[in-house]
């Protein structure tokens, strides 16, 4: 099978990706940018993005990244499709096996980015970014005077609630048990706030609704009972944790204990010389759009200077 040969390969093509894309060719290294099983990244699952610094009148997520890659393009970008299996970064050129052929470069950006937890329903992808959502943040606004659910029991569900409180008529956080993984400030914050109530020992089996109209309710289930009922609401927020996409790094590269790749402070080197990493794949903290094309950008710069230092 073919190898192909790159200065520079980009393993993902989210807003980190497909921005050190754009920088990359702009500093003429033809980047080659591996679009992965989700090209254009998570933000290809929401909606509308409001919050992205640009649009005043807000952009469609899926429109957005379609123009991010139309931009990367337009300086020599070039695009493979595709998932790559595994990855040799023992020795340089890095080699990055995939079904289809190999790949070598001699500088690599990872920009896989993570993937929101979710409960594995098939109603929950038909209906995500239509009235359900992993991300408060980016869709939270559009639940003014809404009734809406969380689901989890750890600090992402109660910082969620709470922030959606701000929107939302009401949040009821539904958690399958009765103790929390929450820390014990984040859960007194939640329990306070007058808009926020729970539904412990309690699961959602299926999503209600249709995209057109969007959400109108759940079917819960009770974990201790088996017992089910039907709850009317307007949204449903997953707050059950992410998960870095880093599986074919395990072992080549330095992983925190959640997964996320480590960088140097401020930069984006990884523990491999000529590997470098940006947006959610090494952030658990912002995961914004904006901060990850901010880090794509600082890691093309990276990559650049140090291709410079290596061939003069
Ligand atoms: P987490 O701590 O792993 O909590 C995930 C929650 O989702 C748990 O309560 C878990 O239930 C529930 N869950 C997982 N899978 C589920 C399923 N299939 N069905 C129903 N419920 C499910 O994740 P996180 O809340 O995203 O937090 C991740 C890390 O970031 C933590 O270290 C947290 O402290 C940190 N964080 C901190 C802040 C802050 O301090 N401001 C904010 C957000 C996150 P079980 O408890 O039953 O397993």
């Amino acid at each position: 099978m073919a190898t192909t040969h790159h200065k520079v390969i980009i393993l993902g093509s989210g807003p980190a990706g497909l921005t050190a894309a754009l920088y990359a060719a702009r500093a003429n290294l033809a980047p080659l940018v591996i679009e992965g099983s989700q090209p254009g990244g998570q933000l290809t699952i929401t909606t509308e993005v409001e919050n992205f610094p640009g649009y005043p009148e807000g952009v469609m997520g899926p429109d957005m990244m379609a123009q991010f890659r139309e931009q990367a393009a337009r300086f020599g970008t070039q695009f493979a499709t595709g998932d790559i299996e595994s990855v040799d970064l023992a020795k340089r050129p890095f080699t990055l096996h995939s079904t289809d052929g190999d790949f070598t470069c001699d500088a690599l950006i990872v920009s896989t980015g993570a993937t929101a937890r979710l409960l594995g329903i098939p109603s929950e992808k038909t209906l995500m970014g239509h009235g359900v959502s992993a991300c408060a943040t980016c869709d939270g606004f559009f639940f003014k005077g809404k009734k809406v659910l969380v689901v989890g029991g750890g600090d992402s569900a109660m910082e969620e609630a709470n922030f959606l409180t701000k929107f939302a008529s009401s949040v009821t956080i539904i958690h399958r048990r009765e103790e929390f993984r929450a820390s014990k400030i984040m859960l007194d914050r939640a329990r306070a706030n007058p808009k926020t109530e729970f539904l412990l020992n309690t699961t959602i089996d299926e999503v209600l609704g249709e995209p057109g109209t969007g959400v109108r309710g759940v079917r819960l289930r009770n974990t201790a009972t088996g017992a089910t009922s039907e709850l009317a609401c307007d949204g449903v927020f997953m707050a059950i944790g992410h998960a870095p996409n880093t599986a074919i790094f395990a072992g080549k590269l330095e992983l925190d204990s959640k997964g996320y790749v480590v960088t140097r402070p401020g930069r984006t080197y990884t523990s491999v010389e000529g590997v470098f990493a940006c947006g959610d794949v090494q952030d658990s903290i912002y995961r914004q759009a904006i901060t990850a094309a901010g880090s794509g950008c600082m890691a093309a710069i990276d990559a650049e200077r140090w291709l410079e230092e290596q061939h003069g």
